[in-house]
């Protein structure tokens, strides 16, 4: 059994976890929003643009190795969700085809969103950025609305998804102790209790074996009568090699980012400018949004190919 660490455990049993993190970050993201939309509408002097995409997303994946899917707990999106809920939430069952195709949801969002990026520029427009927080918002609110718990964290959010993926080489695990679950009647954790809600993530933690979607709410540690939660730090990406049912949809988003990743990188540099001519002569178009797309596609297809040939070699 991994060793129970204690200082972090305490944290997430405190009644103020994360409401007490969650209060300053929604505020700060109202903010990002205003000046997103009523800022100045250069990029280069808009405070919103600036706190989004030069701190918080270069920082973001750090937090996920560090703590795994931790912001999840704490992020503004998640907590409109919950008070949405709380005000007009219909609380129904999460639709079967959510559960079934969700992933792929999420796989479809985060192409779209990194290739409009490029083509449209959201990145360097203001306006952009802030009609990006305002079509998820609407999801948002939408999903609280209609569905319990927070369905749209789970099975649409494309940054949840990245999410769970680091997650899983993040340096935090929790898990239950399952000789203590054994004796368990109340499921706590997951129905939740008088301390706090049942596991926002619909996760139960006796039946987990990864940490793609725990985002370390702390629920299940305060609800849960036997003390069965422990929380271990582990070497980052240990997880990874002890995957017991490995799932293509998720593996699919892990190995297109890297394809992603090329793209974004390669058309930074100058010699992007020569390859962009030759594709241009061979597609018999000079538009750049074309030229970008089929790049995009090749160098994502590209790790997708290369993810089925090792899978078959193996
Ligand atoms: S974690 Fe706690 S509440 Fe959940 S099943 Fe185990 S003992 Fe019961
Ligand atoms: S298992 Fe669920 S309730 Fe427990 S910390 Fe993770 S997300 Fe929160």
């Amino acid at each position: 059994m991994p060793k129970d660490n204690t200082v972090i455990k305490s944290i997430l049993r405190n009644r103020f976890f994360p409401g007490i993190i969650q209060i300053p970050v929604a505020i700060i993201f109202a903010f990002i929003t205003y000046e997103l939309f009523f800022g100045p509408a250069d990029a280069h002097s808009n405070f919103g643009t600036a706190l989004t995409w030069v701190l918080w997303w270069p920082l973001i994946p750090l937090i996920f190795l560090s703590f795994g899917r931790l912001w999840c707990a704490i992020c503004p999106f998640a907590t409109v969700s919950d008070y949405i809920q709380k005000i007009v939430g219909n609380n129904r069952p999460v639709p079967k085809f959510l559960k079934k195709y969700g992933i792929w949801i999420i796989d479809i969002f985060f192409i779209l969103i990194t290739w409009a990026d490029h083509v449209f520029g959201i990145v360097e427009s203001p306006r952009g950025s802030g009609v990006m927080m305002l079509i998820i918002t609407t999801g948002v609110i939408t999903a609280g609305a209609f569905y319990e718990r927070r369905t749209w964290c789970r099975y649409l959010c494309f940054l949840g998804g990245v999410a769970g993926n680091y997650s899983r080489c993040g340096a935090l695990a929790l898990r239950a102790t399952p000789e203590k679950c054994a004796k368990c009647t109340t499921l706590a954790c997951y129905n939740g209790g008088k301390k706090a809600p049942g596991c926002p993530l619909f996760e139960v933690p006796r039946t987990m074996d990864d940490s793609a979607r725990c985002n370390l709410c702390g629920h299940c540690v305060k609800n849960c009568p036997n003390d069965s939660i422990t929380i271990s730090t582990r070497i980052p990406s240990k997880e990874l090699w002890f995957i017991s049912k490995p799932k293509f949809e998720e593996s699919f988003l892990a190995i297109i980012i890297m394809g992603i990743v090329f793209v974004q990188n390669i058309t930074m540099l100058q010699v992007w400018g020569r390859g962009q001519h030759m594709l241009e002569s061979l597609l018999g178009t000079s538009d750049p949004a074309i030229t970008f797309t089929v790049t995009f596609a090749v160098a994502m297809a590209i790790p997708v190919l290369m993810l089925f040939a090792a899978s078959w070699a193996g």
